[in-house]
């Protein structure tokens, strides 16, 4: 299983991508599609046309808007283009039908495209997608918010994405004995702030579910400005590493 971080920022970050990630196992999978990862897309050299599903934690525009200009791409590029594509499956959290629904519908010439599109909300149950088992489970993030992590195995190896959140055992447990877990770590432990977790929670969970690698990424800019490294460290005693645009990762 592949790993490679397609965004490691937040909305505007002014250096990093928002929350995208590319996972490559006997499928080909998008965790989250937030603003600048598809141009990062476009630099791992990985057919678009032949991504059959993406996964989304909540609908943050920093978690969703690129996924926009690849449909109505993936619309262009079948309808007049002259391409295939294979069926498009998007999962997400309750309010998931209802917004890609909206969205197809208010673009009149983007509402029938010539590929199917299947729209599934989630909540704990695991799926399969070939060989690839896909675990969501509901996380803590804003209130009221509809949120989850995924949890992705594949050949013996474990991948955890945990969206944004907050510290919460839910996130523990999806976390339990994963190879590698990519945490939200808006926030430097030594300035941290709502809704997400800081550097030093990151290092918490990792600790507590007993994960081998951490990666720390979703950085607003202070936590970029502070040793977030050394701040989950301090409570983590496995591998941390920082996570940045286009870094792959193998397990
Ligand atoms: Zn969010
Ligand atoms: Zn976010």
């Amino acid at each position: 299983m592949r790993l490679t971080i397609l965004g490691s920022g937040t909305n505007l970050h002014p250096t990093r991508a928002a929350a995208g990630y590319l996972v490559r196992t006997d499928q080909t999978i998008l965790l989250d599609f937030g603003p600048r990862t598809l141009s990062n897309l476009l630099k791992t050299g990985v057919d678009r046309h032949r991504i059959t599903h993406i996964l989304f934690s909540h609908f943050h525009a920093d978690h969703f808007s690129d996924f926009i200009t690849f449909y109505f791409d993936a619309v262009i590029y079948t309808k007049h283009g002259g391409g295939w594509r294979p069926d498009l499956t998007l999962i997400g959290p309750r309010g998931a039908k209802a917004l890609f629904r909206s969205i197809m519908a208010t673009f009149p010439s983007f509402s029938d495209p010539p590929f199917r599109v299947h729209l599934k909300e989630v909540t704990d149950r695991a799926l399969r997608v070939g060989e690839t088992l896909i675990t969501p489970r509901r996380v803590v993030h804003v209130p009221d918010l509809n949120s989850v992590g995924y949890r992705i195995e594949y050949k013996g190896k474990t991948l955890v994405y945990s969206g944004d959140a907050q510290y919460c055992d839910s996130l523990v447990r999806l976390c339990r004995d994963a190879d590698v877990a990519v945490l939200d770590c808006s926030f430097p432990a030594t300035k941290p702030g709502p809704v997400h977790m800081h550097a030093g929670e990151c290092g918490q969970v990792a600790e507590e579910a007993g994960v081998d690698r951490l990666v720390l990424s979703h950085f607003y800019p202070p936590a970029d400005r502070a040793d977030v490294k050394a701040q989950a460290a301090e409570n983590f005693r496995g591998t941390v590493i920082k996570g940045k645009d286009l870094l792959t990762i193998r397990m």
